[in-house]
């Protein structure tokens, strides 16, 4: 069902730092070759004529561009910095692909005569949390700055009591048409009317609010749930909370970007959270139960068997970050450090000394470390000249 994108570089043909003029001409001369109109008889001409709008749509914004260059990938819903999710987007509803707001609308330029109505932009804007929220979910405040909807006229731009009267210019038509006579003849002109701009209705006392607009600046508050699971990349789409349409549109979006803040204790590993844990050398060696407080305040008992190494690891299963799709959580991952003292009591180092007497490890022999050192080194020597003579 869902059709890989094509890279929308390679769609156009066109370098990753083409400027903008080389990515218009691009886009004319495929445009020209691919339009349905001229290809009437090849099918699969529509589907490339399709491709190659997308592609435009999204290369010739500044904005669309940036995104895509960063985000890339098919359907655009890549991680960002800090890999959270995978671009496997299908029916999460809060979390959608972030080229749906660019494809809704029609791809072909949409630019007709009359303006009709337009969706509002959408608008971004950054929350940051902590490992335990982004683990546990949680309702941020999110500030946002945006043209709504201008509530004295209710959008109409025309003072209220009052309504948009006909354009005398245009009669209502939208448009104006000029006769130019040249040496090929007669040609008549339709033009889009001056006066109107093609809505075929004029404001004659504008809002005082708004001054015709039909929207107004503001700022709002609003509360955005964030799921458990989420990680820095992440982005929540508000619908509606965009700026405003125009013309009676709809408003555009809302795109919550999310950034975790790193954590004193847990370092995030996809869904699994580790954790390193210094222990002492008797509690390598003799094995001791360990309790680690988990991400979210539990007290977790971690076996260590004797003879454990430092560097080993331990799985606690399901203490990790919950999964943004489905079921489940991630792992709690114990690494121990195993400490060697630096400060020692007469005591300790009475027994260290006993126990070094002892020497029933596999460790180096005390005070043989140089002799046996250069003897290892020696036979390597050996053997490497051996294989090259
Ligand atoms: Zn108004
Ligand atoms: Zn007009």
């Amino acid at each position: 069902m869902a059709t890989a994108t094509r890279d929308y570089y390679d769609v156009l043909g066109v370098e990753r730092n083409a400027s903008e003029a080389d990515i218009k001409k691009a886009y004319w001369d495929l445009a020209r070759k691919y339009h349905p109109d001229v290809n009437t008889d090849d099918p699969s001409a529509e589907t490339k004529f399709k491709e190659i709008n997308q592609a435009y749509q999204v290369l010739s914004d500044e904005e669309k561009r940036a995104i895509y260059d960063r985000f890339g990938d098919e359907n655009g819903v890549g991680a960002g910095a800090g890999g959270g999710w995978s671009s496997n987007s299908g029916g999460f509803d809060p979390f959608g692909s972030i080229f749906d707001a660019f494809f809704g609308e029609n791809p072909f330029g949409g630019r007709a005569a009359r303006p009709g109505p337009a969706r509002g932009h959408d608008l971004k804007q950054s929350v940051e949390m902590t490992l335990e929220e982004a683990v546990s979910g949680v309702t941020k405040t999110v500030r946002v700055e945006r043209m709504g909807m201008c509530k004295s006229c209710g959008g109409e731009g025309a003072r209220p009591g009052t309504s948009r009267a006909t354009c005398p210019e245009c009669g209502g038509r939208g448009q104006v048409q000029s006769v130019n006579s040249t040496p090929f003849g007669m040609f008549t002109r339709i033009t889009t009317c001056p006066r109107c701009n093609g809505e075929g209705t004029v404001i004659e006392s504008p809002c005082d609010e708004c001054r015709g607009a039909g929207r107004v600046r503001e700022a709002v508050r609003l509360e955005v749930e964030v799921p458990a699971g989420v990680d820095t990349g992440a982005r929540i789409r508000v619908r509606g909370e965009g700026d405003a349409g125009t013309h009676g549109g709809p408003p555009g979006d809302l795109w919550v970007y999310i950034t975790v803040l790193p954590h004193s204790r847990f370092e995030r590993d996809g869904n699994d959270l580790r954790i390193e844990v210094p222990i002492s050398f008797p509690q390598a060696a003799l094995g001791d139960e360990l309790t680690i407080q988990a991400i979210d305040g539990a007290e977790v008992k971690v076996k260590v068997p004797a003879g454990a190494q430092s560097g080993a690891e331990y799985r606690v299963r399901g203490r990790g970050v919950p999964l943004l799709r489905g079921f489940g959580r991630g792992d709690m991952v114990v690494r121990i450090a195993v400490l060697t003292p630096t400060r020692l009591s007469a005591r300790e180092r009475e027994l260290l000394e006993e126990l070094a007497g002892l020497q029933t490890s596999n460790a180096q022999p005390r005070g043989a470390r140089k002799k046996k050192r250069q003897g290892l080194f020696g036979r390597a020597g050996q053997a490497g000249s051996k294989g090259t003579g």
